[in-house]
């Protein structure tokens, strides 16, 4: 979780030859970027909280080449959205890449997830028992526990997945059998949600987020916990670190817009 540069870049011309890289025009623009997100990004966490906050790059729909541009830098944290695409960039990248899983997780690619990735660092859109009870059933303790963020529908949107907000039964069951013996190879850490289009533009006290804080009240005080909060993506991570935010999402104001999906 640091800036990128300092003395990686003495490092840098030794993984230069077998991964994917960015053009130097490139890496530059992408360091740029990159700095500029995690100087704004610490000063406002400096104003609200004791201890840093996490910016895990999403470069979904973007080459392997810039996450190696970034890379080189220092940086290690890289959200994905598409397990084919996830799955291929860490055969072709460094294994000490801490991969976010944060897109829409079918139940029938759990198994790809728990298998064919063995630097996935944390699933943040965990979104039922079901499938929680799935991915525990398949790691063995080869590999490092995976970390998990239960993902809350705090909109209430169609369109979004998560946990109910309303009824947070099956939430607490998640939250039961994530810390029970059974479960050694999953970590709860946080709970996660994606603001509404509409919250993040309000410029005022984002509700969505809002609710994530207080759900994350009752859970701590049921559970003993003290989870995380991963909330916040370029249009309104500034206001989720506001918010308590532990872990922002940041895409596009590092690598420009992305391209359509499926071209
Ligand atoms: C794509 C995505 C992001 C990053 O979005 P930007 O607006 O490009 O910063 C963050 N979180 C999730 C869940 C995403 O799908």
């Amino acid at each position: 979780m640091s800036k990128a540069g300092g003395f990686h870049h003495i490092i840098r011309r030794l993984s230069m030859s077998t991964y994917p890289q960015p053009t130097a025009e490139r890496a530059n623009e992408l360091v740029a970027n990159y700095n500029r997100c995690y100087d704004l990004v610490q000063s406002i966490a400096k104003q609200y909280r004791p201890s840093p906050v996490r910016l895990v790059a999403v470069s979904k729909l973007k080459p392997s080449s810039d996450i190696m541009g970034l890379y080189n830098a220092g940086v290690r944290h890289f959200g994905e959205n598409y397990v084919q695409e996830l799955i291929s960039k860490s055969k072709e990248l460094p294994k000490d890449i801490c991969w976010h899983f944060i897109g829409g997780l079918q139940s029938g690619k759990v198994k790809d997830l728990a298998k064919h990735i063995d630097n996935i660092w944390a699933i943040e859109t965990m979104d039922s028992l079901k499938k929680c009870k799935k991915l525990a059933s398949l790691l063995d303790g080869s590999r490092a526990p995976i970390n998990i963020y239960l993902q809350i529908n705090t909109s209430g949107e169609d369109q979004k997945s998560g946990f109910s907000k309303d009824d947070l039964q099956e939430l607490f069951d998640t939250v039961e059998f994530l810390k029970s013996d059974d479960c050694k190879h999953l970590n709860l850490k946080g709970l996660m949600t994606i603001g509404s289009f509409a919250e993040s533009t309000s410029g005022d006290e984002n509700q969505d987020f809002r609710c994530l804080v207080d759900i994350k009240a009752i859970v701590d005080e049921k559970f003993k916990t003290n989870l995380e909060l991963s909330m916040g993506m370029s249009s309104d991570y500034e206001q989720a670190i506001k918010q308590g935010s532990t872990n922002v999402r940041i895409g596009s104001s590092i690598f420009g817009a992305r391209p359509p999906k499926g071209t």
